[in-house]
């Protein structure tokens, strides 16, 4: 048996006839930018993320980027972030000339620890942005609390989270925007590039439109100096068709964690935990071993997928140094780094293949 660590084919046969037909239709119409599909998308995820606005973007990088150009954050700000996530984050805080600084994670969730946060809080900080890590949610409530105490934005980076809850709450609901990506290994995927900002805030909401589309604020008048960075129709018509299924999908993925978890209850490997607070989404399952390289090696010579996020991270990172200069010491982070393995996680997983992993495991233990 093979058993890839996330099976996009699997998922795309039981909608293949409705992606094709509304690929279809996007064509016939040849309303290929900010039509029907997207102002209905934005919508539709607005309300799922229960915001009032939504808008729709190129990729969860460009979400990123464009939050912090719309709040005014550049050179010479501080950005905080958590050093334990995908590059994407920090490249969003370079992007627009400001500088990361890190604050390190907590070992159970993986999320950036609000109890060091504070301390990191200088002069020159305006933004937090936490990151919703493997589909867990970050403790968000001691983390507004601080930023509103020092006058900072809070940005979730929600790319890993949809359909993720904090104390009953939607993530993309929690901050003051929220950056989405729908990458097609995402909860909720597209078979492209696509990404979306969810806010309550309307002026926000309004600067991401205008500069995702060249600064336009009417035809052929810019106001401001934008990007080409909007959500095309056909991938909007794609996430139509996917969106329904996120809950469902969702549900089945808690399942298979706690299938896992089960079973891998007796052996030396940490589990992914679930905070009280939290309703994890598990877009990773991700175990902890002190002898991951030899597991992972283990799991190659037996055919089975698997993911090494994040094997190093972001403050170690050399086009990270190259602006911050002698990165800090963040032990948490940089021990996960060594000890974190990601087991085969996709809705469509079966019950055989998924016991296939867990004997592979298991006997690795036993080894
Ligand atoms: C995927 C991801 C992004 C970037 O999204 P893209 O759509 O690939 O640009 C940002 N942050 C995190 C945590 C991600 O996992």
């Amino acid at each position: 048996m093979k058993v890839p660590v996330c099976d996009l084919k699997a998922g795309y046969a039981p909608i293949r006839d409705e992606v094709l037909k509304a690929i279809g239709e996007c064509l016939e119409g040849m309303q290929l930018f900010l039509g029907p599909n997207v102002q209905a998308f934005e919508t539709e995820w607005a309300d799922y993320c229960r915001v009032s606005q939504c808008v729709g973007l190129a990729s969860g990088t460009d979400a990123l980027v464009l939050l912090l150009k719309a709040c005014g954050v550049g050179r010479g700000d501080e950005v905080i972030t958590s050093p334990f996530t995908f590059f994407a984050t920090v490249e969003a805080i370079g992007h627009v000339g400001a500088t990361p600084v890190f604050v390190d994670i907590d070992p159970q969730t993986y999320c950036l620890n609000p109890s060091l946060l504070e301390a990191a809080v200088t002069a020159r900080t305006r933004a937090v942005i936490p990151v919703h890590l493997y589909g867990h949610p970050a403790e968000m409530d001691p983390i507004n609390a601080i930023a509103r105490r020092h006058g900072l934005r809070v940005f979730e980076d929600a790319a890993q989270a949809h359909g993720a809850e904090y104390e009953g709450r939607r993530i993309g609901s929690l901050a003051d925007a929220a950056a989405f990506s729908f990458y097609f290994t995402k909860n909720l995927g597209t078979y492209g590039e696509a990404g979306a900002v969810t806010t309550d805030d309307e002026g926000i909401a309004q600067a991401l439109r205008e500069l995702r589309n060249h600064g336009e604020t009417s035809k052929y008048v810019h106001d401001r100096i934008g990007y080409n960075n909007r959500l095309d129709e056909i991938q909007a018509a794609i996430l139509r068709i996917r969106l329904p299924l996120l809950d469902e999908y969702n549900s089945r993925r808690r399942e298979i964690a706690a299938r896992y978890n089960e079973a891998l209850s007796d052996t030396s490997l940490i589990l992914p935990s679930e905070a009280s607070w939290a309703k994890h989404v598990y877009h990773l399952y991700v175990v902890r071993s002190t002898r991951r390289n030899a597991l992972a090696e283990h799991l190659t010579e037996r055919e089975i997928g698997f993911s090494l996020h994040y094997r190093c991270p972001c403050h170690l990172q050399p086009a990270v140094t190259e602006l911050t200069g002698k990165p800090p010491s963040l032990p948490v982070a940089e021990s996960a780094a060594e000890q974190v393995l990601g087991l085969p996680m996709y809705p469509q997983l079966t019950d055989e293949q998924q016991d296939y992993v867990i004997e592979a495991v298991r006997a690795f233990e036993q080894a």
